[in-house]
């Protein structure tokens, strides 16, 4: 039923093309005949594993839940632009018609003011076995040049939403180290509009800002000062100790997955999704921590679908985000992105030395910051 469905192009990325579309709980991306082997070989690989897996242990558990995939004329004749849905019909109509597109599930769904963060991994960024010269030189440059050649791993991209609401700091903003990043201030970019919130039963209109990290910000980076700008992405939010915490304990279970599997996932991401809006995280203490924010998220499509339809009852006339009380399940997550260079080899060819190398000097870095 696509052509029924609301196309709408995604609201919140950190890096990456254009052309990325959301649907309720969806996220439509263009994608690669080698990303949906990819996704399709995992998926195959993990359910083919005997016992029943621990959450974290199996590659499928770190990546977008697959929902399918369209093509171009699946999704080309979207209902009728309400205002909201006004570009939808540009995107659809202006890309070629052999286009395939990779339905996932929505990383950002149900969080209110995402903070986003697109670390992609590996010191070796293209499979030198079927990649044009031209390209593998290019990018063998900018590995040369950037922490993705020192440490394995660079950030691709970041979107960092400004907090009003966190609890003591209410004026507070981001405080940018313009010392240390100010050769790179033309590479920071504040996106600021203003939205009707609700939150325990008050309704006012908000001015929302984002500040959001372009690839040259990240490629600007050095072994220096990798880990003041990965202090940015955590600097303006609540529990950032354990949240930051949760993350090196995430990025060490993954670390142990990979370990089981033989892949070769070049130019692959880390996608660190974060809830933003303090507001969100209120009931959440030390007690009550792991309950709220688990390692490793299960997703449940039709739960999903079933808030969906509660929101839509609701949500007639002006646009009104209601930030939800007392309900602050998927407050944050790790995963693993973008394959469209990824595939698994034979046991022989040993682990993807490339990535977990990356991965161990990142959890260096975190467990410092
Ligand atoms: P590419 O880099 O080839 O454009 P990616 O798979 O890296 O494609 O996706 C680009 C960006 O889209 C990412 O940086 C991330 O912010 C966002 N993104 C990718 N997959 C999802 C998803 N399932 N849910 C939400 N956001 C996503
Ligand atoms: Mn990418």
């Amino acid at each position: 039923n696509f052509k029924k469905r609301q196309l709408t192009p995604s609201q919140h990325q950190a890096a990456g093309h254009d052309g990325c579309m959301t649907s309720d709980s969806l996220f439509i991306k263009p994608t690669t005949r080698q990303e949906l082997d990819f996704y399709q070989r995992t998926l195959e690989l993990d359910e083919a594993s005997h016992e029943e897996p621990l959450l974290g242990a199996l590659l499928s558990h770190w990546m977008p839940p697959w929902l399918g995939q369209l093509s171009q004329s699946d999704i080309d004749s979207p209902p009728p632009p309400t205002s909201s849905s006004a570009s939808t019909l540009e995107i659809a109509t202006t890309q070629d018609s052999s286009r395939k597109f990779i339905v996932l599930q929505n990383l950002y769904h149900g969080i209110i003011h995402p903070n986003i963060l697109d670390i992609k991994l590996g010191s070796t960024l293209t499979d030198d076995k079927v990649t044009p010269k031209a390209k593998i030189e290019r990018l063998r440059q900018v590995s040369l040049n950037t922490t993705s050649g020192t440490l394995g791993f660079r950030i691709c991209g970041m979107k960092v939403y400004q907090n009003h609401h966190h609890q003591g700091k209410e004026q507070s903003q981001v405080v940018m180290p313009r010392e240390l990043f100010k050769e790179m201030q033309s590479c920071i970019t504040a996106d600021s509009m203003l939205e009707n919130i609700e939150y325990d039963g008050v309704e006012r209109e908000e001015k929302t800002t984002y500040l959001e990290f372009n690839k040259y910000f990240g490629r600007g980076l050095d072994v220096n000062n990798i880990a003041d700008a990965l202090r940015l992405f955590f600097a303006n939010l609540h529990h950032a100790k354990m949240l930051i915490h949760r993350f090196v304990q995430r990025l060490q279970l993954l670390h142990n997955c990979l370990l089981s599997y033989h892949t070769r996932m070049y130019s692959a991401s880390l996608l660190f999704v974060v809830e933003g809006d303090s507001r969100r995280w209120s009931t959440v203490n030390g007690a009550n921590y792991d309950e709220f924010d688990p390692l490793v998220y299960e997703f449940d499509p039709a739960q999903d679908d079933e808030e969906d339809d509660e929101e839509k009852e609701e949500d007639e006339g002006d646009k009104v985000i209601r930030i939800p009380l007392g309900n602050p399940s998927r407050l944050s997550g790790l995963y693993l992105i973008d394959f469209a260079h990824s595939k698994h080899v034979d046991a022989k060819e040993g682990l993807d030395d490339n990535v977990l190398d990356g991965i161990e000097n990142l959890i260096e870095i975190f467990a410092k910051l």
